[in-house]
């Protein structure tokens, strides 16, 4: 333990070092000034992944490596503009220092356990990892990361299973990407609230962080206690350039499945929280939205017509809420819905659930 964690709450250093949770549903990196993170259950997000993936039936791994290769370059330069320009100034030897660096940070993100074993200031970087969660999008980070500090584009292939993955980065003159400007993340206004979080008097961190999640920091692996479940810090930003790369290339269907999938995934997880399908059960089972930085929920209403409407402020990805409430919805009546939703472009969403009608094959089922 050591200096590794904090004396009160035991929440690990980097966690604090790492990321803030604010009082309005958000949770902000804080190398990365404009970054906002996710805690995500890995099998969730991995659902919907593998989920288009089925539904397509296409691998979608390289579509993945991309998205999440541009939002890692984005991310890297931040880091690095913050410490003054690191690569250029960063003299040969401490290169390999600060890649080996960025590399051991992803574990306390959980994203596995990682090292650096071999590198080419500029040529070539191949890491090791055990337990990686998913590796195509591990890789688009390595590689986004190799290309904002070398300044050069780069191409990554990987090797393995889900317990040991090696990956390797080098750099590739042929490779075409997309420019990386017009990437630039336009983040919707934050509105301010008022979530009051019982914080550790030492760090500061909220205690439900360290009530909630185990952090195994050798390992970079943490999980929840209550589920057992692995949990992942996401770039928010990666997250929907992921989504973007996808639509791009696939089509818009893409939203479709990403909603009905999320849908699925909760659905089928949900907690048995209460026989009761009433107003306070869907807030139980969207309260850990704001802990987990998705957003803050601040209206639930379940309508006379049988449907669900929830506010979020501050959402974090509108088709990931929308498919969460609608899940919830599914799981808490037992009946089949459809979900709509506004636009977040003032910082909130409103998510619109409705019963979907029995089809002239169901009333014959039952
Ligand atoms: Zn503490």
């Amino acid at each position: 333990m050591g200096l590794e964690r904090c004396s009160y709450c035991t929440a690990p250093i980097y966690v604090r070092l790492a990321a803030k949770w604010n009082d309005n549903g958000t949770v902000t990196g804080r190398f990365a000034g404009s970054t906002r993170v996710v805690q995500i259950y890995a099998a969730e997000l991995n659902h919907i992944l593998e989920g288009i993936s089925a539904r397509i039936g296409l691998d979608i791994s390289r579509v993945v490596l991309e998205g999440e290769r541009k939002a890692g370059v984005l991310f890297s330069s931040e880091i690095m503009d913050r410490l003054g320009g690191a690569p250029r100034i960063v003299a040969k030897p401490f290169s390999r220092w600060v890649i080996a660096f960025m590399v051991r940070m992803t574990k306390n993100a959980g994203l596995g356990d990682s090292h650096l074993s071999r590198y080419r200031r500029g040529k070539l970087m191949v890491i090791e990892c055990e337990s990686p969660f998913n590796v195509p999008v591990f890789a688009g980070d390595m590689l986004g990361a190799f290309e904002a500090f070398h300044r050069t584009p780069g191409d990554a292939t990987w090797e393995g299973d889900d317990e040991h993955v090696t990956i390797t980065i080098s750099a590739a003159s042929d490779v075409k990407h997309v420019s990386e400007e017009r990437l630039k993340p336009v983040l919707p206004p934050t509105l301010p609230s008022d979530v009051k979080f019982m914080r550790c008097p030492r760090c500061g961190i909220p205690l439900e962080v360290t009530q909630r999640y185990k952090f195994d920091l050798k390992r970079g692996l943490a999980t929840e206690f209550q589920t057992g479940k692995r949990i992942v810090t996401v770039i928010i930003d990666s997250l929907n350039a992921v989504f973007a790369e996808l639509e791009s290339e696939l089509g818009d269907e893409v939203k479709d499945m990403i909603v009905e999938l999320e849908a699925e995934y909760v659905r089928d997880n949900a907690p048995a929280v209460t026989a009761q399908a009433d107003e306070k059960a869907v807030s139980v089972l969207l309260d850990d939205l704001r802990i987990k930085g998705m957003g803050n929920p601040t209206q639930v209403a379940l309508l006379a017509t049988g449907g669900l409407r929830v506010r979020v402020d501050n959402p974090f990805s509108e088709e990931l809420l929308a498919g969460r409430v609608l899940g919830v919805f599914e799981a808490l009546c037992g009946v089949k819905g459809t979900v709509q939703w506004t636009p977040d472009t003032d910082g909130f969403t409103i998510i619109n659930v409705s019963r979907t009608e029995p089809t002239g094959d169901d009333r014959e089922e039952t």
